[in-house]
């Protein structure tokens, strides 16, 4: 990419692809260009920017719009961007967390500098050196407030706080205090340092935030090193600082935080990032709340972070998802200084318009239906060649076994359909993909009534899909060899939830009511085409008639397992039409 400017509007069709959305932290960028902001700075003068999650969780599809954020206008500006793990909280973080977020915003397609990733956990010497200034220059203290107290003392949006009885300990007190806190002298929760900012601020931030609480407990990286930990606010600003960001871009949640942010930087007089606000994503029957994903994992609503059916990135791409599907649906939702909710349908829209283009075409049957060819010779069989994928000639072509007993989808047979139904019926012709035309004749039905086998006789003549006649056989069904064909496993998979805002609990219950009883069907009777009898993991394909599927890692030599990414029928598109 180049910093040439974007066309600002491209185009709102999804079928176009290259949509571009010019946005409004373009803008700040471009004037600050402009104007040499950054040039005057004791930093590098190029865009600076990062993407800092807290090893807490598994990276999801919310995140992904941030990545595309920072990392994108790195590239796009020639710059830099800093993954770097905002790890200040020992009690959640884990190192495992921190290699699937690393595998994943490689997967995604970004670069982890040679130097990174970084960690805020590298500089905590240097957040306690920068405490101490801020102790002696009369703008921190320590508070024997128990996090209760504090609470009261700290007043409501109407009420003003009240000044603690610890805020005016001299210099010296504060020093001795701060010093004994990080030697592990006091327990847990006994005291904090506060910023000395103002306890009647209209914003609650500002009242005396707390920078550092007392914890002993084991970090992921420095282990029993440290006995206070920084909290958020004290320490995102100066790991901005340290690492020379430029643009600090972070959800809106943030925006009562940045007085408090440009206070800290502001005090210690160091360099000092912009920090800009946007929108979150939000996805339609989508939950992307860390705390409540953990949850599912942790109370086995979902197999683990993995599950295809969770809104992580692995969970998505064991579900068959490209990382090029999601950075195009993170261009298509764009950037701005909202709160918007996107459809899923868009997202789903976004695999199928790149799965189209680049799956391998495959043919599968979910639910089989034995289907006799009584005219073709017994123990024989013959080829056909399919079209591996119509929108991309260069993927060549393949040949497909057939022979005198097939399986066809028990769907695509009615005994006796309506007139409308393109399928195969008693008396009805219809064309075998790639193979030839066929005409039922009769079946056979088990005690019950249950239908067993469909009988059918074909036409020699017909082989490549049409008769030589010409007449117009208008139904086209997709079928496998019985003796070639592959048995599978395929796992289907629906929304998540099934409500359109899965935080709104209905009354008396929590988001897990929202759950889908339904959301995994496993369906062991499949049979797939032999070619894929040995698929190797996240290899993608289109089952013909069906939908786009991809290959799990359970799979076994002659035994795979598919996951069902999206089924063919696209609402996303139908809704833009209309
Ligand atoms: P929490 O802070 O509740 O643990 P989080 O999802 O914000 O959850 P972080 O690890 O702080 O987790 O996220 C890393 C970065 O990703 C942050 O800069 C945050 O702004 C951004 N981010 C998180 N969720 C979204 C979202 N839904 N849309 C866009 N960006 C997001
Ligand atoms: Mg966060």
């Amino acid at each position: 990419m180049n910093d040439t400017p974007k066309n600002p509007n491209t185009s709102n069709n999804p079928e176009t692809p290259e949509i571009r959305h010019r946005n409004f932290i373009e803008d700040i960028i471009d004037a600050d260009n402009a104007s040499g902001k950054w040039a005057s700075e004791a930093v590098d003068a190029r865009v600076h920017t990062r993407f800092p999650p807290e090893p807490n969780g598994f990276l999801h599809i919310g995140h992904a719009k941030s990545i595309c954020l920072n990392f994108g206008l790195a590239e796009q500006y020639d710059g830099l961007c800093n993954l770097r793990f905002d790890d200040t909280n020992p009690a959640k973080e884990e190192d495992r967390y921190v290699t699937a977020i690393k595998e994943d915003v490689q997967w995604l397609g970004f670069d982890i500098q040679e130097n990174g990733p970084f960690f805020a956990s590298d500089y905590f010497q240097k957040f306690y050196d920068f405490a101490v200034q801020l102790i002696q220059s009369g703008n921190a203290y320590v508070c024997d407030l128990t996090p209760d107290e504090t609470r009261k003392y700290r007043g409501t949006l109407t009420e003003p706080g009240r000044d603690s009885p610890h805020r005016n300990r001299s210099v010296e007190e504060n020093l001795d205090l701060f010093t004994r806190m990080k030697n592990g002298e006091f327990p847990d929760g006994s005291r904090t340092l506060r910023a000395k900012i103002d306890m009647s601020s209209p914003n609650l931030n500002l009242r005396d935030p707390v920078m550092y609480r007392i914890l002993h407990a084991n970090h992921h990286r420095t282990g029993s090193e440290w006995n206070i930990y920084p909290m958020y606010d004290w320490a995102h600003g100066l790991e901005d600082a340290i690492e020379g960001i430029t643009h600090s871009i972070c959800t809106l949640e943030f925006e009562d935080h940045r007085p408090l942010y440009d206070w800290f930087l502001d005090r210690l007089d160091i360099h000092h990032p912009q920090q800009i606000e946007f929108g979150p994503l939000n996805l339609s029957y989508t939950i992307l709340s860390k705390r409540k994903l953990l949850q599912l994992v942790n109370e086995n609503h979902v197999t683990g972070w993995y599950d295809p059916r969770m809104p992580t990135l692995s969970g998505m791409r064991r579900r068959g998802y490209t990382p090029e599907s999601i950075r195009n649906f993170c261009e298509r939702i764009g950037v701005a200084k909202r709160d918007t909710t996107v459809d899923v349908a868009l997202l789903e829209h976004c695999i199928r318009e790149d799965l189209n283009k680049r799956a391998p075409r495959a043919l599968a049957i979910q639910n089989p239906l034995k289907l006799v060819i009584d005219n073709y010779p017994e123990g024989e069989s013959e080829t056909f060649v399919a079209i591996n994928n119509p929108e991309d000639e260069s993927a060549g072509t393949r040949n497909i076994p057939f022979s005198r007993e097939l399986y066809i989808e028990r769907d695509d047979f009615l005994e006796d359909p309506p007139r409308k139904f393109f399928r195969l019926g008693i008396g009805r012709e219809v064309r075998l993909r790639y193979a030839c035309l066929i005409t039922c004749k009769s079946v056979t039905k088990d005690a019950y009534g249950n239908i067993t086998e469909v009988h059918c006789e074909w036409d020699p003549d017909s082989r490549g899909g049409n008769a030589p006649d010409g007449r117009k056989v208008r139904g086209t069904i997709h079928w496998l060899s019985v003796a070639h064909a592959i048995p599978a496993e395929i796992r289907l998979y629906e929304r998540l939830f099934n409500t359109e805002n899965p935080n709104k609990a209905p009354e008396g219950s929590d988001f897990l009511a929202n759950l889908n009883p339904e959301s995994l069907t496993i369906v062991k009777t499949a049979f797939v085409e032999p070619s894929l009898a040995n698929a190797s993991p996240e290899s993608r394909y289109q089952f013909e008639r069906s939908g786009y599927y991809c290959t799990d890692k359970d799979s076994r030599p002659g035994a795979p397992v598919f996951n069902r990414t999206v089924p063919l029928r696209d609402s996303w598109a139908k809704k833009q039409a209309k």
